[in-house]
């Protein structure tokens, strides 16, 4: 059988032959990325992001799964004064076709690394998160019945709900904050049977956030010219990147990258800072001064990342520089105004985030970055959350244990040892 994909070092170049690995085997400091061997984008006959499983790491789809919708922009475009505003959302709004019912594009992550991680011998994913991430793992951990390990700061467990009642998720509440949960997540992928996630280093994560560029050229028929999105970790926005050049690959979409068009929220805007020198270091002191602080600070706390992929070669560093992209700096207030204005003309009650994003796109117009009539892509990357109250019953997660940060971990490690004993094994994905 001829292999779907290779894997390739964007750094060095050369193919990596063990596809679970995360990073270069020859220590280039390098995302890897997928080489898909079918260079048209074939549509599959799938609801939802699978159909376009020709372009995701993996044999089989993860049914049933919600995907990426884009629609014109319509009353919002109108009100923007754009003839060509053309909107993406992943969020739920199943008048529209939206069914991710986790209300965000973690949802895109969550479900191909899922299947990718059964498909490739089945260890335990472990995942650390301040929220979205954690909530989309878990809702497909109980539509899928895989077993999955989180590990959230304790602050953040009643973001953790599903829509099917989870039975297997070790949910673990770390007593500090989103990096004492990394720290703790650590200890555990360390555990047989167990691996390390991996976030924008997993190629399932970003080629399934990649369909969001796939869906939007797909349904008008070309490459947007704009795109924009709001950015934490920007591994959406290397996904986009990857994608658009997947696309140009095929041949019938363009031969034009987008411009990449990303925001941060004040008063936390590291990538924003460090783009601005065109630096391809962050350097905290500089980029970042009183993280703690202002990260408390912002709407959209899933945008304060502090150690995103943005230096690693192939990350978000490049993508700005091969896209000719630019940075937003989005306050409060407009965020707040721009969530206003997407609910009045398009209905949807947007993630923070989102609102952030559609912000910079009012600014972008303001300060004539782009032309009316450009074919503009703006990635509304969650929301619904309303419509998930209205329409399911939220399952709260619980917490298996609450560690302190400092705590020794033995006991933890000891009960997860047990739970994967009754869990870590489902034979029906066997
Ligand atoms: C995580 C998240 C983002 C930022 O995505 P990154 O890939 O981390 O840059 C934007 N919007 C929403 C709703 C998110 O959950």
């Amino acid at each position: 059988m001829i292999p779907k994909y290779r894997v390739r070092c964007v750094g060095g170049g050369e193919i990596v032959e063990d596809l679970s690995t995360l990073s270069c085997p020859h220590r280039h400091n390098s995302l890897l990325r997928a080489e898909y061997c079918s260079r048209r984008l074939h549509l599959a006959p799938y609801e939802g992001m699978y159909r376009y499983l020709s372009w995701l790491p993996v044999t089989s789809p993860l049914l049933p799964a919600g995907g990426p919708v884009s629609f014109d922009g319509g009353p919002l475009a109108r009100e923007l004064g754009l003839s060509h505003l053309q909107v993406s959302f992943s969020g739920y709004y199943p008048e529209r076709g939206a069914h991710l019912t986790s209300g965000s594009f973690k949802e895109l992550e969550a479900s191909p690394t899922m299947q990718r991680q059964t498909e490739l011998g089945g260890k335990i994913l472990v995942i650390a998160s301040a929220g979205n991430t954690g909530r989309a793992f878990a809702e497909i951990s109980a539509r899928c019945t895989r077993p999955v390990v989180i590990v959230v700061p304790e602050q953040a467990v009643s973001r953790l709900w599903t829509t099917t009642p989870a039975e297997n998720v070790f949910l673990v509440a770390v007593r500090g904050d989103y990096t004492d949960a990394i720290s703790v997540s650590n200890t555990l992928a360390a555990v047989p049977g167990c691996v390390p996630e991996g976030g924008a280093k997993n190629i399932a994560r970003r080629d399934g956030m990649g369909t969001v560029m796939l869906d939007a050229a797909v349904t008008v028929g070309r490459i947007p010219d704009q795109y924009f999105q709001a950015v934490g970790s920007g591994t959406g926005a290397i996904a986009a990147w990857e994608a658009a050049l997947r696309l140009i690959g095929d041949g019938r979409y363009g031969t034009r990258l987008p411009r990449l068009h990303l925001a941060q929220n004040e008063p936390f805007t590291p990538m924003v800072s460090a783009w601005q020198e065109h630096r391809r270091e962050i350097v905290p002191e500089k980029d970042m001064p009183d993280a703690a602080e202002r990260v408390k600070g912002v709407m959209a706390d899933v945008l304060t990342n502090r150690t995103p992929p943005y230096g690693i070669l192939g990350g978000l560093f490049d993508a700005l520089t091969a896209t000719d992209g630019t940075m937003y700096s989005v306050s409060n207030a407009a965020g707040a105004d721009a969530m206003q204005l997407v609910q009045d003309t398009l209905d949807i009650d947007l993630d923070p985030a989102a609102a952030v994003a559609t912000a910079a796109l009012v600014q972008a117009i303001e300060k004539h970055m782009v032309k009316p009539d450009d074919h503009i892509l703006l990635n509304l990357t969650g929301g619904g959350y309303e419509r998930i109250r209205e329409d399911f019953t939220l399952n709260p997660l619980a917490p298996a244990i609450t560690i302190g940060s400092d705590e020794p971990r033995d006991a933890l490690v000891g009960h997860l040892r047990e739970w994967i004993v009754h869990h870590g094994r489902t034979p029906d994905h066997r």
